[in-house]
């Protein structure tokens, strides 16, 4: 099987995300997407603890068909870099293939990840335009839903609502797990 590897902080996962999910999937480009959480933020940021953030996408995808959540990350050495993970991937499920699932935000920071180019040979990225995110050179599917876990965070933050990009069971979620209430 084709893996998709998502990738990505999921802080909180949104309607975005599950679009892209489900646009690669229909796209034929991978048979699942696996919503793989980091342990920690890449570029120094302190999101919600990783258990939350687990959870969280496990309330997104709510067990839909060729979705699922990873926690493979809690396996890898800190700081836990994408190209370790993937590395673990192939190791762990020879039988598969990878392909790295990426925003065009991912295409355009590239050259901040550790070993972006091994990475992209290892699992060939499938690239998502972004909204508000130059296009990029390369082929990229639409992403259907203009989404930012930032925008998300920033809301919740100010108290404005309703937020209809969080599906409600992760709402509450946040709500019963106080997440997001003051600037990280
Ligand atoms: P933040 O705003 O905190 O940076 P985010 O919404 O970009 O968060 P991430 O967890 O960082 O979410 O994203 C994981 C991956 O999903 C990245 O490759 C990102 O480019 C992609 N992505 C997230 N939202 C969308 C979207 N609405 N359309 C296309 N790609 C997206």
């Amino acid at each position: 099987m084709v893996i998709g590897v998502f990738g990505g902080t999921f802080d909180p996962p949104h309607l975005g995300h599950l679009g892209v999910a489900d646009r690669v999937i229909s796209s034929g480009l991978a048979d699942e997407v696996w919503f793989i959480p980091c342990r920690d933020h890449r570029f120094g940021k302190t999101p919600a603890p990783y258990d939350a953030r687990l959870a969280m996408c496990r309330l997104l995808i709510n067990g839909r068909e060729g979705m699922r959540v990873s926690d493979i990350e809690s396996t890898l050495a800190r700081p836990g870099y994408t190209y370790d993970l993937v590395v673990t991937l192939k190791d762990t499920y020879p039988d598969h293939a990878f392909r790295l699932i990426a925003g065009a935000d991912v295409y355009h920071e590239r050259d901040k990840w550790h070993r972006y180019d091994e990475i992209a040979r290892l699992a060939p990225p499938i690239y998502l335009a972004r909204e508000g995110v130059p296009p990029i050179d390369l082929p990229a599917l639409e992403a259907p839903i203009g989404a930012s876990a930032t925008t998300i965070r920033e809301r919740l933050r100010s108290g404005k609502g309703p937020l209809d990009l969080v599906p409600a069971a992760v709402l509450d979620y946040i709500a019963q797990h106080g997440l997001y209430r003051r600037a990280m």
